[in-house]
């Protein structure tokens, strides 16, 4: 088996070329929940989701998150009576949203329902929510740099703030209490290859490893384990992962994403770009190995999943 510790975009598109690759029986992904929000009543887990529509070739290829052919009619409904609108749904994607917060209600654990929406899609492979328990992202941010700071919740940071703000620290509400979801803990024992995905390290990484067990239950398998830099010639191809390593005291370098993972993998696969780069990550203790990592396409994607099964 392969496990693949995931976030949203950038795991979707490694998961896609290693699918390609491999066998999708034999692949599991561990996905990152602490995105997740309640908005109109409704149960959105936008990394699930991500992964999902991309595997399905079905992601909304001009947003990379969201379906293909997507209208947005509910949303000016919403709009008409001054509702939340700050965060997208499309009218496909509520679909998926309806699903999950109708089967939570009747009280099915979120690994049930992530198990069924994945089969409604006819994908092969084991997707794994980090647990079945409430995990949310809350961000500390100093909104006006006066040093008046607020905690606010992920998608207020993320989405509603377009992440344009300072951060002064992140912690994972309910990690203390959560126990690893259904099977997360077999597919690491088990795994003979385990992949940390080029996903934020800090909050799409980070949440998993805040999982009580999670950690260790990595470590204990540092030798198999293999990651891949989601920062590229210093920067993040989006989102806010350099910004965040930065405002949290990390470097934003291939060598920063060394350090965050030296006790979790052994090999360390960072871009062509970064070369130079190469003797100060394995400096600190990782093998590294340099290969383009952009996956910009199918072919991209698979040809990065070859190399890191073959790390
Ligand atoms: P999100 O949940 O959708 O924000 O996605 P992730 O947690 O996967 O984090 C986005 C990160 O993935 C960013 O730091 C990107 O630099 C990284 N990323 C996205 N696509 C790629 C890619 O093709 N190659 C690499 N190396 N990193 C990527
Ligand atoms: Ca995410």
């Amino acid at each position: 088996m392969i496990t693949v510790l995931a976030g949203g975009v950038g795991a979707a598109r490694l998961l896609r070329g290693i699918l390609a690759v491999h066998p999708a029986e034999d692949v599991t992904a561990v996905v990152n929940t602490a995105d997740d929000v309640e908005l109109h009543g409704l149960h959105v887990s936008p990394d699930l989701d991500t992964v999902t529509y991309t595997l399905a070739g079905a992601i909304n290829p001009e947003t990379g998150w969201g379906l293909v052919d997507e209208t947005w009619q509910a949303m000016d409904t919403l709009r008409r009576y001054g509702g939340i609108t700050w965060f997208n749904l499309g009218d496909r994607d509520l679909g998926t949203h309806l699903y999950r917060t109708q089967r939570l209600s009747e009280g099915a654990p979120l690994s049930e329902v992530t198990a069924e929406i994945v089969r409604g899609w006819e994908l092969g492979l084991t997707v794994l929510p980090v647990t079945d328990d409430r995990l949310r992202t809350m961000v500390t941010i100093d909104e006006q740099g006066d040093g008046d700071v607020v905690e606010i919740g992920f998608q207020e940071y993320f989405v509603q703030r377009r992440h344009d703000v300072e951060v002064r620290s992140v912690r994972f509400d309910g990690a203390d209490a959560a126990l690893p979801g259904p099977g997360v803990l077999d597919a690491l024992a088990g795994a003979e290859r385990v992949i940390i995905a080029p996903s934020n390290p800090i909050i799409s990484i980070g949440p998993l490893l805040a999982v009580p067990g999670l950690r260790e239950a990595v470590e204990a398998r540092r030798s198999d384990t293999v990651a891949v830099s989601p920062i590229i010639a210093g920067a993040a191809l989006k989102g806010p992962a350099d910004r965040l390593l930065r405002e949290l005291g990390h470097e934003s370098s291939v060598v920063g994403v060394a350090r965050l993972y030296r006790d979790l993998a052994a090999t360390l696969v960072i871009d062509d770009a970064d070369a130079d780069l190469a003797p100060a990550v394995e400096a600190e203790g990782l093998r590294c190995v340099v290969a383009p990592t952009i996956m910009s396409g199918p072919d991209e994607a698979a040809a990065l999943a070859r190399t890191v099964l073959a790390a």
